[in-house]
């Protein structure tokens, strides 16, 4: 298989073994758990297959996997520490996330403070009290998550943690039909969240119209939502950015994103279930924002908030000149892809959808969908795509991307994003 260009473990300091009984085999998986920080590659368990064909045909199928294969998965990297009290955000569809605030820790050489909790109904499953010892673990290498308490470690009298009994950004009602509560106000609560989102780079990419132009436009009462940019004047933006020259720029960025396909400004409106990947998915199965205002019930169920909450806003991007079609996957050239004036670098080994692409194959792929393959990270790389390291240990390419605010995809994450383009 080697000779074939067919890389294995053969290869690396893990080897491929052949172990005579479950003991010895126990023994390979302790040894390479051991050498996991070294390995060329981030590994998460051991597979273990029976080597026989006929010992394989013997055990057989079961209706999901083999009987003669199974993965042995190692434990993640975790740290206990404390957790000291739990916050609450309002996200930018209005949804209330809360982050748990931790004695800091330090877990794959970086201090981690804060840590993603999901939702109510999780945080009253693993029953967190606040002052109690959990686990965290990094779930990728990023953002860190809180795995469970530690019951005979929880100080007497600890309080369970409280929830909100009203939205923490605005003071009004939380609606709770759903385990992630969200405020009763939806993208109205979270303007600034969404405005800003809304002009990010993969929706109406307004380059330089930040936190603070946002803030102002808001406060001035010209921005109410996503379509007001639109009717912003140069006068205006220069008055919000506090420079001529930063106004005239913004307003020619507006007029350019009118431009933008559907599922950019569909993705815009901060409907709620519906990120970069699933407006694509509508937008290219509807084609007109018509079709998509039109679509009944069933053909929308996964995704909540379409339909009168958001009229309003639409009619007034229609009004506004904005773009309301998806151009035909067969119109899509190669420079209007998803990665358009992108660099894209590939480190480590591809998994999901992207699990059978070698660098040669990414490299294609990264071009169809417009974008342009780099060899190493620099200033100028749009986006890293790196598999999360379960050895613990960031490669030096992940290393040098966060330095540099580099955004780093899972291998996962970006088949999502150049979906159109896999074939
Ligand atoms: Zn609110």
């Amino acid at each position: 298989m080697a000779e074939a260009g067919i890389q294995t473990t053969a290869a690396s300091p893990a080897g491929l073994h052949v172990a005579a009984d479950l003991q010895e085999a126990q023994a390979r998986i302790d040894a390479i758990a051991a050498m996991r920080a070294e390995l060329p590659v981030g590994i998460d368990g051991v597979v273990v297959k029976l080597n026989d064909t006929a010992e394989q045909q013997a055990a057989g199928t079961g209706t999901r996997f083999p009987h003669w294969a199974i993965a042995v998965k190692l434990p993640a990297v975790e740290r206990q520490t404390v957790l000291e009290n739990v916050v609450w955000e309002v996200g930018r569809t209005g949804v209330l996330a809360p982050t748990a605030i931790l004695t800091a820790v330090e877990i794959d050489g970086s201090t981690v403070t804060r840590a993603t909790l999901h939702n109510p109904a999780d945080i009253r499953r693993r029953d967190l009290h606040l002052g109690d010892t959990v686990t965290v673990y990094k779930a990728g290498d990023i953002i860190p998550r809180v795995q469970a308490a530690v019951p005979s470690l929880r100080p007497s009298g600890a309080q369970v943690v409280p929830l909100p009994e009203a939205c923490p950004n605005c003071g009004g009602q939380i609606n709770k039909a759903q385990e992630r509560w969200r405020c009763t106000k939806g993208t109205a609560c979270a303007l600034p969240a969404l405005i800003e989102y809304a002009a990010g780079r993969e929706m109406l990419d307004i380059d330089g119209l930040g936190k603070t132009y946002v803030a102002a436009l808001i406060e001035s009462g010209d921005v109410t939502d996503v379509a007001d940019l639109f009717t912003l004047t140069t006068e205006k933006l220069t008055a919000a950015s506090g420079s001529a020259k930063r106004g005239v720029k913004l307003a020619d960025q507006l007029t350019a994103a009118k431009s933008h396909p559907l599922s950019r400004v569909f993705c815009a409106l901060g409907v709620l279930g519906t990120g970069r990947s699933m407006s694509r998915r509508i937008a290219r199965h509807f084609g007109t924002m018509e079709a998509i205002r039109q679509a009944d019930a069933a053909a929308m169920q996964e995704v909540e908030g379409i339909g009168p909450e958001k009229a309003p806003v639409i009619d007034k991007l229609i009004a506004a000149g904005v773009n309301m079609t998806e151009p035909e996957e067969s119109s899509v050239t190669q420079d209007a892809g998803p990665l358009t004036g992108k660099v894209v670098v590939v480190t480590g080994k591809m998994s999901g959808p992207l699990e059978a692409y070698g660098r040669t194959e990414m490299n294609a792929l990264i071009e169809k969908a417009g974008g342009r393959a780099g060899s190493s990270v620099n200033s100028k790389t749009s986006i890293l795509v790196a598999a999360p390291s379960t050895s613990g240990k960031p490669s030096s390419k992940a290393v040098k991307a966060a330095e540099l605010g580099v955004e780093v995809l899972t291998p996962e994450a970006f088949a999502d994003l150049v979906a159109t383009s896999l074939s």
